[in-house]
């Protein structure tokens, strides 16, 4: 093996930035990322790793990468996303692909959610003797964490074996995280009759249903935030918001069919599926004598909440190598998948999420370096002794 076929830390940084990998849920956006995932495939073997690209089912053109080093059942995972969120070029300073410094920052899309993690992993791994790996060392890349998370859910649905401590480096700053809530979207559909609005018994109003529907879902989160609450959230509550509706044309027809989205971010402990299954129980109930059809789903698979005991070895480790106690963000992650496959799972890693999904997306370049440190004291601790 020759490690000098590994590239300097800026040049992989800037060949993951120039490999576009958009995920969306919207098909015009969304690319495959292939391109990403054979760079690292590449590199990674290079070191010495056993590879394995993984098509997601049902997904084309959309892949996951295992790397694996050494051998045994308490292996450490470092895992990311290849993939990045949509972009508006024209209120980028810069090339979003070309990665480039400035004010000791490197700009690019992906720069710090995630790409440049990977860059910062294949760094601190640069030297490694593989050999000496008393547990495994597993790098893993994603697909489609920003839309459906289609690679981690399909990782979890195949009870893939990968270690026993897994960290994600999404960027917190390089502070350990290991609680977030979860999120669900749900499209509520009234279906009624239209008719002219001169006599209401020509038809049945889906909006007069709505409106009782809005009133049961108030009650809900009320109801929901006096029975959950966990201090560690900057909003401590579960919370469910209201956020899009549309229904009826015409002020003088009454209203045949009215649609609702709303968005549940509920604790750790609250089943996504329990949710559900109460909201739909509610609501029906609500509609009951009214006559009218609802029907409640998904609008995506939803990301359960997710939450590591402080007591576990992968978040001891991180907040004594830090001097941060592990805490808890708004955001979701890959994380409550990882844990489904037996891992101990935290997030942390460079850059700051203040900047992801952001036009002029950076890393900082004071991040870097520490990063590269916290890197390889983990696999020390984990692999290595
Ligand atoms: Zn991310």
């Amino acid at each position: 093996m020759n490690k000098t076929e590994l590239p300097p830390l800026l040049h992989m940084m800037r060949r993951l930035i120039a490999e576009p990998s958009v995920s969306s849920v919207s098909a015009e956006w969304d690319q495959s990322n292939v391109r990403v995932i054979d760079l690292l495939q590449d590199w990674l073997h290079n070191l010495g790793f056993q590879t394995e690209k993984l098509a997601v089912p049902n997904y084309p053109g959309k892949f996951n990468l295992i790397a694996t080093a050494g051998s045994g059942p308490e292996g450490l995972v470092l895992a990311g996303h290849t993939d990045t969120v949509p972009f508006d070029s024209s209120r980028w300073s810069t090339d979003p692909f070309e990665l480039t410094e400035r004010d000791n920052r490197l700009y690019g899309l992906g720069s710090t959610d995630m790409k440049g993690f990977f860059a910062l992993v294949l760094e601190a791994i640069r030297d490694l003797d593989t050999g000496k790996l008393r547990q495994p060392l597993v790098i893993l890349a994603t697909a489609d964490e920003e839309s459906s998370m289609s690679g981690a859910r399909a990782l979890a649905d195949a009870q893939k074996q990968l270690g026993r401590h897994a960290l994600i480096g999404e960027p917190t700053g390089l502070k350990p995280i290991r609680l977030h809530k979860g999120i669900a979207m749900e499209c509520i559909r009234i279906t009624g009759r239209s008719g002219h609005s001169s006599n209401p018994s020509l038809g049945n109003n889906a909006l007069d249903g709505m409106s009782l529907v809005l009133a049961e879902i108030l009650q809900w989160r009320n109801e929901l935030a006096t029975r959950f609450s966990n201090p560690l959230f900057e909003v401590a509550t579960p919370t469910v918001n209201l956020g899009h509706i549309h229904g009826g044309d015409n002020p003088n027809r009454i209203c045949g069919q009215c649609e609702l989205h709303i968005d549940i971010r509920p604790l750790p402990g609250m089943d996504l599926d329990e949710l559900r299954r109460e909201l739909d129980r509610r609501l029906q109930r609500t509609l009951h004598s009214t006559g009218l059809k609802l029907e409640c789903h998904s609008l995506f698979g939803g990301v359960p909440a997710f939450e590591t005991p402080a007591s576990a070895a992968i978040v001891q480790a991180a907040e004594v190598l830090t001097g941060h106690s592990a805490e808890a963000v708004a955001f979701g992650t890959e994380g409550p998948f990882l844990q489904q496959l037996g891992m101990d799972t935290i997030i942390m890693g460079p850059g700051s999420i203040d900047q992801a999904h952001q036009p002029d997306e950076f890393m900082a370049m004071e991040q870097i370096e520490p990063g590269i440190t916290l890197i390889k004291q983990l696999i020390h601790r984990f692999c290595m002794t």
